[in-house]
C-alpha cells in the first residue's frame, strides 16, 4: 500500500529510519522536514572539530543522490511549526501542510541553558548546530580567555579546541571530577591531569552563578563568590528534548515523548525516535541511541515486528593527547570482578569490568587497538573463556579473546 510517511527532524534517527523504510517498503512518499538548512550531517563531529575545515559536503551523512535514490521528499530550511493528529496534519513554516498515514518524531533535543544571570549575553554560546560553529569561529579571533561551563565530553573537547588555538582555557564543573558517567575515580584524575599540563584550569565543585559584563561577557562568578576572568563563555549542561511542538496534542509528554519499545507513542500512526524520544523513563541524548531507535522506529513503520532493547553506551574522546575511550556498565560495585593495569607515568590506564563471564564495561586511556574487539565482546555479550580472573591481567584476557 503506498502510503505517506511523514518525519519531523532530519538527524541520524531520522536517516536510520529512511534506510529500515526502504529496506521493506520502495514505494510510499518520505516526508522529511528539516529547519536546519543542511542534509542530515555528523552533528558528533562539531566539538571533534571545531577549527578544522568543516563544510557540510564532508560531514554529511549521506550525498544528496542517496535522498533522489530513496525518493525522500525534503523540505531543508523549513520548520514543522504545528501536527495536527485528528487530521493527520503536519504544517510548515511557510504555510505548506503534509497529510500522513504515519508520522516520525524525529526532533531532537536542544543543548539545556543553565539558570545562570547574564547566560543571555552576546558572547556566551553553546554548540548543537553547524551554524553554531560558524557563529564561535566568527567571533573568537579577539577572544583570549574562554569560560567553558560543564565538564562532560563536548566541553572538553571544545576546551582542547581552544586551548589548540592558543586560548587561556577555564572549566567549571558542578560536579567533583570530570565525565564521571564515563570514567572512575582514577581514569577521572589522568584526563584531569592531562588537561592542566596541557595549562587548561579546571574548577571543581563549582556553580557559575552570574556572567558579568554589559552586552559582552567580561568575567563570571561562582557561587562562593570567585571571580573567573574570561571574554568568551561555552556552556553544555545537558539537554532537553524538543517537545514545545507536541504540547498540547494528546501524545504523553514527560522528559521527551513517551514511547513504547517499537518506538510507537500513545497514538497508533505516530512514531519518535532519538533525543526526542523518552523510553522507560529515559532520553538517549547519544548517537548510537538515536541510530538504533531510528532503525526500529523505521521497521515499526513499515510493519516488521521490531523491539529496542537498550544500546550498549560507547564514549570515544581524543583530547588533552589523550585517547579515551568508554564503554557499557563501569560501576565495579555491580561487576563480579575488575581486571586493572596502569602505566607509571599515567599514559595508559585499562580497565575491565566483568559479570557473569562477560565483560559489561571497560575504559581504555591509551593504545586504543584493542577497543574494537572489547566493543564486540560487550555489545554482543560473548562468553568469556574459563579463566581465573582473580590470577588474570588485561593483557592475557585481552590474548585469549584474541585467539577465540
Ligand atoms: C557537539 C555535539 C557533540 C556530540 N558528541 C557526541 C559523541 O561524541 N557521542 C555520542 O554518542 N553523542 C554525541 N552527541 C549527541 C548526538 O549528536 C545526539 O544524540 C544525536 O545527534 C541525536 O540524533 P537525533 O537524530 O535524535 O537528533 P538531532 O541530531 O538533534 O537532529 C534533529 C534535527 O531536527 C531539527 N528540528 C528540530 N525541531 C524541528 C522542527 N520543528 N521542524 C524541523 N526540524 C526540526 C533539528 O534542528 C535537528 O537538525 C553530540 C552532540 C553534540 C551537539
Amino acid at each position: 500500500m503506498n502510503k505517506n510517511i511523514v518525519i519531523i527532524g532530519g538527524g541520524i534517527a531520522a536517516v536510520n529510519a529512511i534506510k529500515a523504510i526502504r529496506e521493506l517498503d520502495q514505494i510510499s512518499d518520505i516526508h522529511l522536514i528539516q529547519n536546519e538548512n543542511y542534509y542530515p550531517y555528523y552533528r558528533i563531529r562539531l566539538t571533534k572539530s571545531l577549527f578544522e575545515p568543516l563544510t557540510i559536503d564532508k560531514l554529511m551523512i549521506q550525498k544528496q543522490d542517496w535522498y533522489e535514490q530513496n525518493k525522500v521528499h525534503l523540505y531543508l530550511g523549513r520548520e514543522a511549526v504545528a501536527i495536527d493528529t485528528e487530521k493527520n496534519k503536519v504544517s510548515l513554516d511557510n504555510g505548506t501542510e503534509l497529510e500522513y498515514d504515519q508520522l516520525l518524531l524525529a526532533n531532537g533535543a536542544s543543548n539545556a541553558i543553565p539558570k545562570i544571570e547574564g547566560i543571555e549575553k552576546s558572547n556566551v554560546h553553546s554548540i548543537r548546530k553547524l551554524s553554531d560553529i560558524a557563529t564561535i569561529r566568527a567571533h573568537v579571533a579577539d577572544k583570549h580567555v574562554i569560560l567553558c561551563i560543564g565538564g562532560g565530553i563536548q566541553n572538553l573537547e571544545a576546551a582542547w579546541a581552544m586551548c589548540s588555538q592558543g586560548k587561556k582555557v577555564t572549566i567549571a564543573e558542578f560536579q567533583d571530577r570530570l565525565m564521571p558517567r564515563q570514567l572512575d575515580a582514577k581514569a577521572s584524575e589522568i584526563l584531569q591531569n592531562a588537561v592542566k599540563s596541557n595549562h587548561v584550569q579546571i574548577l571543581l565543585n563549582t556553580a557559575i552563578t552570574k556572567i558579568t559584563g554589559t552586552k559582552e561577557a567580561n568575567g563570571a562568578v561562582t557561587k562562593n563568590g570567585r571571580l573567573i576572568e574570561c571574554d568568551m563563555v561555552i556552556y553544555s549542561v545537558g539537554i532537553r528534548s524538543n517537545t514545545a511542538l507536541y504540547e498540547n496534542t494528546p501524545l504523553e509528554i514527560n522528559r521527551g515523548v513517551v514511547v513504547d519499545h517499537h518506538m510507537k507513542t500513545k497514538l497508533d500512526n505516530v512514531y519518535a525516535a532519538g533525543d526526542i524520544a523518552e523510553i522507560d523513563g529515559r532520553v538517549g541524548g547519544l548517537w548510537s541511541i538515536a541510530m538504533e531507535q531510528g532503525k526500529i522506529a523505521g521497521y515499526s513503520i513499515a510493519g516488521k515486528e521490531a523491539s529496542y532493547s537498550g544500546t550498549v553506551p560507547v564514549t570515544n574522546m581524543n583530547a588533552f593527547h589523550l585517547s579515551i575511550f568508554s564503554i557499557g556498565d563501569i560501576d565495579e560495585n555491580s561487576s563480579d570482578h575488575t581486571l586493572v593495569e596502569e602505566s607509571p607515568d599515567d599514559s595508559t590506564y585499562q580497565r575491565i569490568f566483568i559479570k557473569n563471564n562477560r565483560i559489561v564495561g571497560a575504559i581504555i586511556i591509551g593504545d586504543p587497538g584493542n577497543n574494537m574487539l572489547i566493543k564486540k565482546f560487550v555489545e554482543n555479550k560473548l562468553p568469556l573463556p574459563d579463566i581465573d580472573f582473580t590470577k588474570t591481567t588485561v593483557e592475557d584476557l585481552i590474548q585469549q579473546i584474541k585467539s577465540k
